[in-house]
């Protein structure tokens, strides 16, 4: 069981950080990862009165306060316009909307999960992570790290002109994934490039980066054969969800069928 000796609601970023230094201090986002643990905690760091549950849209990116929940990707209505369908397929399996209203991004992107849908997603997209300690850097830097005791203020994404899709594979409606995958497209430094994300392995998602010419008249087993090329980038694990050799022809297939789709978007 969970167990929290002091409660306190940060007043500024500063205080929220400076608290967290504590050993057995923790920042509370929305709960539903922690609350099943049994962790115990001296000091419980509560974010909500800090402004963090904001998702900011200017000309270049979308700024996502860490408090912001899983349910605000889905219905905010400028990611659906600038991804689509997307962000929300990204969710939209989590469990039921009242578990998404509570869910945050920052506890989804500081937790690292080896499940995490939200995590495949925004690695394949152009994706920056705010800390409060350790500054701007880029998602895929900061999944290589290890869990420190900085404050995750926002997660950043850049607004390129980039094609996207998200795929995953359960077993069950509302269960973990056995697979996750994201697709994403567009011209970078003048090169067509391609990012694909996998997670779900069952380890945290990682990112493949191709330089692939792909034209819209390319023949199937030529999209499989690149869709197993970056399926084979990634090392897959075994567990009661699945085997690592059918996670990996899980790959090839959610790769292949993101590519399809891009390539056939009008
Ligand atoms: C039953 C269940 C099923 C789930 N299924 C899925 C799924 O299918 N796909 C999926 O992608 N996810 C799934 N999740 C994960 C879920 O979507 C959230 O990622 C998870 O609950 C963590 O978010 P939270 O807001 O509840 O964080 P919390 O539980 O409050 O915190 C999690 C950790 O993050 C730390 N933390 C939180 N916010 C910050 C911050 N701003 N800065 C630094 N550290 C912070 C906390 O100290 C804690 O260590 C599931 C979770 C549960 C409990």
């Amino acid at each position: 069981m969970l167990t929290i000796q002091n409660y306190v609601k940060a007043n500024t970023l500063e205080e929220a950080y400076e608290l967290n230094q504590a050993r057995n201090s923790r920042i509370l986002g929305g709960m539903m990862w922690l609350r099943l643990g049994n962790a115990r905690i001296k000091t419980a760091i509560d974010l909500s009165g800090l402004g963090l549950d904001q998702i900011e849209e200017t000309d270049r990116v979308f700024k996502i306060g860490a408090m912001c929940t899983l349910r605000q990707l889905e219905t905010h209505t400028g990611l659906r316009e600038f991804f689509g369908d997307t962000m929300a397929e990204s969710v939209r399996h989590i469990v039921g909307v009242q578990f998404r209203n509570q869910a945050t991004v920052g506890g989804s992107i500081y937790g690292r999960y080896g499940f995490s849908d939200i995590l495949t997603l925004f690695l394949a997209l152009d994706t920056f992570v705010e800390l409060y300690d350790g500054g701007t850097i880029r998602l895929s830097e900061f999944v290589k790290r290890k869990k420190d005791k900085d404050l995750l203020v926002s997660v950043i994404i850049r607004k390129s002109d980039r094609k996207v899709r998200y795929e995953s594979i359960r077993q069950t409606k509302t269960d973990f994934p056995v697979l996750t995958c994201a697709v994403v497209t567009g011209v970078v430094n003048g090169k067509e490039t391609w990012y694909v994300s996998v997670g779900a392995r069952p380890m945290h998602a990682a990112l493949v980066e191709k330089e692939w010419e792909i034209s819209k008249d390319t023949a199937e087993d030529t999209i499989a054969a690149y869709a197993k090329e970056a399926a084979a980038c990634y090392t897959y694990g075994t567990n009661m969800r699945g085997s690592a050799a059918y996670r990996q022809h899980l790959a090839e297939v959610l790769i292949a069928r993101a590519i399809r789709s891009i390539l056939t978007e009008e």
